[in-house]
């Protein structure tokens, strides 16, 4: 029976004005001219719009509005601007206020960001191209105005927050969609603290027993955590005082989430992970960059004047701040807790005032300092401005757009290494980034012109990784180009996503090619190019798409002549369909006698023999299960391709057998041992010494392929060389293809027969 729940409409009013009262005390410190009527304006419009609604859990839907506000001012420390649009973040989506509404009351920025808001409020389905879509709509607003991010981010974390009276099914996709991309986000942004909590939150509604035991524990352990910590900072402090400084330090955990992480990597349990905390030393410098930096230096040298440092663990962001906009000092130093003999290492953060409320809130906290040093915002503004390019770059591809959304989340928590170009200009590149991602990170034509470089003076391959401080200097030349092995050293997603659009358009090419290819060779043949007959090529040659089909045309891995073999085989099958159809449908075991007679096969093995007669009875391997010599298969009959080999495992198995179990036929291989037929490779080249060595111990020692002949000539500097081995089977064979068109100096592998 459901029961009537008396809403006292009265109490909630004043509850609602408690709340926009603290909002507006929140914001008041700056405030200026109109800026609180604004405010009021966009609250009244909000209550108005969202008055018949309420959240899941019961209350008042503009609880929700007035809590994403009051984020932005105290958690992020957002303006007017930010507040008047969290307050209306909602409205256009869910009520039937209209975007000129608000551009009518509210003017065009506050309008342009809501609509970014609204633009990105679609979900973020895993894998899905449905998702990348929504997430370049989320970027683009970014580049746009950083913050429609913010406000997101607030809304999110309210979200999460108040996560308890969703269902179970929505708590699992909300907080799986957080960490998989509005933590990295936060992070990427700077909002330390909001990109902390957000974890949590995912811990507690995915792995809740985790997260308690976590809780639970580090509530336990606190007494004697805070002792240890007290006793550690005492020399620090004294020091500190002692000298003058104005300064306050803490001693703090960290997050669960990161515990939990650190739990699983290193295998251990709650009780032996001992850097659970870190000892942050916060200076109340002047307001003065100099100032700032010569006292945290001044705390460094004090804690260091106590304990041993760990000089690996030294990290400067004083110098050269983080591309977040992180600006700190860390050290970690070894100490051992008087009467006890267990030494350990205590992490040491040292920062000023200025630096820490950056680390907390991010870049928007900054703004409130900006002209007093523009080296934090500038990692900011030159990350969107690669975001823009990257964007750019994908906008065409749906797939791009996809593979972009892995890049770019995997960059999110990326650290970085700084590198100087010849003129001594600082870039921050991703660490583990290589002298080609640096020649990308300047300049497109560069990365695809960039033959080698030059690091601090000596000349290094392309593919070398950078280190802090190397000044790097990149040799171009005109002919080069990129290729596909350089996927495979290049850590950024701009060098990425620019490459694979080069190699693309290169491509596009030999689709053209392979084309044309086709279709001269099938009007020779008299054959009508269709869809049809695209379809079959596409199948017989084992290719997935009709393009791989062009392609490999084009390239030249496929002879054309090899279509006249697919005419004659068609024919062929045409024949055998034929007979079927007229009389052995009905009976599998008849219809196998067929076969053998027609193909004059031993008369006593009741099953279909598949394996030497490769080329006499027409049959594939199915592509849902590659059956292999040795598995256990049936034969299938279809209607367009002939028989089809499944093996009795395959995932298509019951269906095929269930439903259609008149067209199965018995089939089993003539011998378990794997069978090898013979094959042909014409690869032609750039002569050098060592290529016939490099080819033969690919052949042979990589892929274990008998050679049976090889013939090598060479005239003026190309070299055309001959090859016949055994194959098993032509996926073995176009392993092999790839493999020998990777070899330095060759430039065509063909198969011939
Ligand atoms: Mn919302």
């Amino acid at each position: 029976m459901p029961i009537e729940v008396e809403i006292d409409l009265d109490l909630e009013r004043l509850e609602i004005l408690k709340r926009y009262r603290r909002l507006l005390r929140a914001a008041k410190p700056f405030l200026k001219d109109n800026d609180a009527k604004l405010i009021k304006k966009a609250f009244n419009l909000s209550v108005e719009a969202h008055k018949d609604m309420r959240r899941k859990s019961g209350e008042p839907y503009i609880y929700h509005p007035i809590a994403v506000a009051q984020i932005c001012v105290e958690e992020i420390g957002l303006g007017t601007t930010s507040i008047i649009c969290a307050l209306l973040h909602d409205v256009v989506e869910d009520t039937d206020y209209t975007l000129q509404d608000i551009e009518r009351q509210f003017g065009k920025k506050v309008a342009q960001i809501i609509d970014g808001l609204t633009k990105i409020s679609g979900q973020f389905e895993f894998g899905t191209s449905q998702q990348a879509e929504n997430f370049r709509k989320m970027l683009l607003t970014l580049s746009d105005d950083i913050r429609v991010i913010m406000i997101k981010l607030a809304d999110r974390l309210h979200n999460m927050r108040t996560l308890d009276s969703m269902a179970r099914d929505k708590q699992l996709k909300i907080a799986s969609e957080t960490i998989f991309i509005y933590a990295p986000l936060a992070h990427r942004l700077g909002l330390h603290s909001i990109k902390t909590e957000l974890e949590d939150l995912y811990l507690k509604y995915t792995e809740p027993e985790g997260f308690e035991e976590i809780r639970n524990k580090l509530r336990a352990t606190r007494a004697s955590r805070d002792r240890f910590i007290a006793k550690f900072i005492e020399p620090i402090e004294d020091d500190l005082r002692e000298q003058g400084y104005d300064f306050v330090i803490k001693g703090r955990p960290k997050s669960i989430y990161s515990i939990w992480n650190k739990m699983r990597k290193q295998k251990k349990p709650f009780e032996e992970i001992y850097d659970l905390f870190a000892v942050r030393v916060i200076m109340n410098s002047k307001d003065d960059p100099k100032e700032e930096k010569s006292d945290c230096w001044h705390a460094y040298s004090i804690v260091t004047d106590h304990y041993t440092p760990n000089i690996d663990r030294l990290k400067d962001w004083l110098a050269t701040p983080r591309a977040n906009g992180y600006e700190s000092l860390h050290i970690t130093v070894m100490y051992r807790p008087e009467g006890t003999d267990k030494a350990q290492w205590v992490e040491v953060q040292i920062r000023s005032k200025r630096m820490d409320e950056i680390a907390e809130k991010g870049v928007a906290a900054h703004w409130k300092y900006k002209g007093n040093d523009t080296k934090t915002t500038q990692g900011i503004d030159q990350w969107i401005n690669q975001v823009r390019e990257m964007l750019e770059a994908t906008k065409d591809s749906k797939a791009a757009a996809l593979e972009f959304l892995d890049d770019f989340r995997s960059n999110l928590f990326a650290e970085e290494v700084f590198v100087f170009t010849p003129k001594g200009e600082l870039r921050v590149l991703q660490r583990g980034a290589t002298a080609l991602d640096f020649a990308f990170d300047i300049h497109s034509e560069v990365g695809a012109r960039c033959i080698a470089a030059k690091v601090n003076n000596s000349l290094v391959p392309i593919s070398q990784s950078l280190n802090n401080g190397d000044q790097v200097e990149i040799i171009t030349a005109k002919r080069q180009k990129p290729s596909e092995d350089w996927l495979k050293f290049v850590v950024t997603s701009k060098a990425k996503a620019r490459i694979k659009e080069l190699i693309k358009e290169e491509n596009k090419q030999y689709l053209t090619d392979g084309r044309s290819i086709i279709e001269r060779k099938c009007k020779i043949l008299h054959l009508e190019v269709t869809n049809e007959l695209i379809n079959q090529l596409r199948a017989y040659f084992n290719c997935k798409t009709p393009n791989d089909l062009y392609y490999r045309f084009g390239k030249g891995y496929i002879n054309a002549d090899e279509i006249k073999k697919f005419k004659h085989e068609k024919e062929a099958k045409l024949n055998v369909l034929a007979k079927i159809n007229t009389d052995t449908m009905q009976d599998g075991k008849q219809f196998t006698k067929e076969l053998k007679k027609m193909h004059g096969e031993r008369a006593d093995a009741d099953a279909l023999l598949i394996g030497e007669d490769m080329d006499k009875i027409d049959y594939i391997l199915a592509k849902c299960c590659n059956p292999i010599p040795g598995d256990d298969v049936f034969g299938f009959v279809t209607v367009n391709e002939g028989i089809k080999i499944h093996r009795t495992t395959c995932p298509n198995a019951p269906e095929l057998l269930s439903n259609h179990g008149n067209r199965v036929i018995k089939a089993k291989w003539t011998s378990q041992q794997k069978l090898a037929f013979l094959a042909g490779l014409r690869i032609e080249g750039t002569d050098r010494v060592g290529l016939v060595n490099d080819l033969t111990r690919i052949i042979s020692n990589e892929l274990h392929i008998n050679i049976r002949s090889i013939a090598v000539e060479t005239d003026e500097g190309i070299f055309e060389a001959i090859i016949k081995l055994y194959v098993y089977d032509t996926r073995h064979l176009e392993q092999l293809l790839q493999k020998l068109e990777k070899v330095e100096g060759v430039f065509k592998v063909a198969r011939f027969d």
